[in-house]
């Protein structure tokens, strides 16, 4: 099969032949039909000294992708052949206190795939079934192939109530620019999105923020006293990893504010503390989704109307990788799929 390695360690990725994946009795291998760049694929592409320290080579990468299942290993219960199905991205345990309690998210063992076993940007890729998710029939398949990315803004978004509540987003990214829709179709009345980079903060507009801040050129605080807001964000999502977009949005929330934080900054990040205790904050961590009601509840609210599609800005042949990375290297685009339907 055709499968886009990480092979050397340096720079790039390399479109190879390779065997397919060999099921074991757990197993599922799905055929996969759409994949799309996340973040991490493109560190994985660029060879930062994250992906140095993290990635053992050779490497299949990536991990949002959807498919159909051609075979299933013989203790697989569930699944059948002809099923369109997408993978989570977070193989965990089972057995750490957190998988037996049934809040697998927040497995102390969680591998991923594309990082630390075999990933999607392959003809065929294999998962254990628990790991599967079957989508139901009307959700569109680029869409489908997202749901990994979409999670990790559904997951967010939804950590806190924001049904009236007025939610400032920093980071126009992806996953900034669908929790940015999440959030409206949630209920928030306002949402405001900030970013450094217009194309992005266009994106976000499209997906329904209510209002976008060029960062660094225009203040939260006056848009927020334009808005008639008198006491600051009710809910942020930091999803930009930039240390001033954090210490922005610590200074624009209201006193006892939620932050729920998915970016990742690059070094350990300084925050103001004062403004945490004396505006009593709270702040929470997020990594992943939740197994499976993220899962379930992207599928409703799709069903139920939300669309996140303006986030999708190309959509390439697998072929032509290199121009899809390039693509999101540049930062002047939304989500970038690759088709894997074409090469026979
Ligand atoms: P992305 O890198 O595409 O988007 C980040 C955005 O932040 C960019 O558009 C960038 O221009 C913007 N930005 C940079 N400086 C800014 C500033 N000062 N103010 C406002 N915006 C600024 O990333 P993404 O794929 O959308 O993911 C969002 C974040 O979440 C990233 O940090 C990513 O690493 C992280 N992430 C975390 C998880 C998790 O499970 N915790 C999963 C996926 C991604
Ligand atoms: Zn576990």
């Amino acid at each position: 099969m055709k499968a886009l390695c990480k092979r050397h360690r340096k720079p790039g990725l390399w479109l190879e032949d390779i065997p397919e994946p060999k099921i074991g009795p757990g197993d599922v291998l799905i055929r996969v039909l759409k994949t799309a760049i996340c973040g991490t694929d493109l560190h994985i592409y660029n060879w930062d000294s994250w992906a140095q320290e993290t990635i053992p080579v050779p490497m299949i990468i990536g991990h949002e992708f959807v498919g159909e299942i051609v075979e299933t290993g013989e203790h697989v219960n569930d699944c059948y052949a002809g099923e369109i199905v997408s993978g989570e991205g977070h193989v965990v345990c089972g057995r750490c206190r957190n998988c037996l309690a049934g809040r697998r998210h927040l497995c102390a063992n969680t591998e991923g795939i594309g990082v630390n076993r075999q990933g999607a940007f392959a003809e065929y890729i294999c998962i254990p079934e628990s790991n599967i998710w079957h989508h139901a029939p009307d959700i569109d398949l680029k869409i489908a192939a997202l749901f990994d990315a979409f999670g990790n803004a559904t997951h967010t978004a939804l950590s806190f109530d924001i049904l009236g509540e007025d939610v400032l987003i920093t980071g126009a990214g992806p996953i900034g620019c669908m929790a940015a829709a999440i959030c409206r179709y949630g209920g928030a009345r306002y949402v405001v999105v900030t970013d450094t980079n217009k194309t992005r903060l266009n994106i976000a507009q499209k997906m329904g923020a209510t209002q976008v801040i060029e960062a660094g050129k225009e203040k939260i605080a006056v848009v927020q006293k334009n808005l008639g807001m008198r006491e600051g964000f009710d809910v942020g999502l930091e999803m930009s990893g930039s240390p001033s977009a954090f210490g922005d949005m610590l200074e624009n929330m209201c006193h006892g504010g939620k932050i729920a934080m998915l970016g990742i900054p690059e070094n350990i990040m300084a925050i103001d503390w004062h403004t945490v205790v004396f505006n009593m904050l709270t702040i929470k961590g997020i990594y992943g989704r939740e197994m499976y009601e993220t899962w379930y509840k992207m599928t409703v609210m799709l069903q139920g109307g939300l669309d996140i599609s303006p986030v999708i800005t190309h959509h390439l042949p697998a072929q032509d990788y290199n121009a899809g990375f390039a693509i999101v290297d540049s930062g002047d685009a939304g989500k970038v799929i690759l088709d894997w339907t074409n090469f026979s």
